[in-house]
């Protein structure tokens, strides 16, 4: 088996041209979903004052 062949680099399955580097579109979106996940939640997590509104639904 050549280990050279490029391949899905989230399950390791043979990508696809269309969708490359990535062998489906479920995966390649799932990418994107990973990167847009993390870019919403680094600045909600980091509140100037620490006074992020998810705060105020505290029980109570
Ligand atoms: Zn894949």
């Amino acid at each position: 088996m050549p280990s050279k062949s490029p391949r899905c680099p989230l399950c390791g399955k043979a990508r696809d041209a269309e969708f490359k580097p990535f062998c489906s579109r479920g995966c390649r979106d799932r990418d994107l979903l990973n990167w847009f996940g993390e870019g919403y939640r680094v600045p909600a997590d980091q509140a100037p004052d620490g006074t992020a509104d998810e705060d105020r639904f505290d029980e109570g």
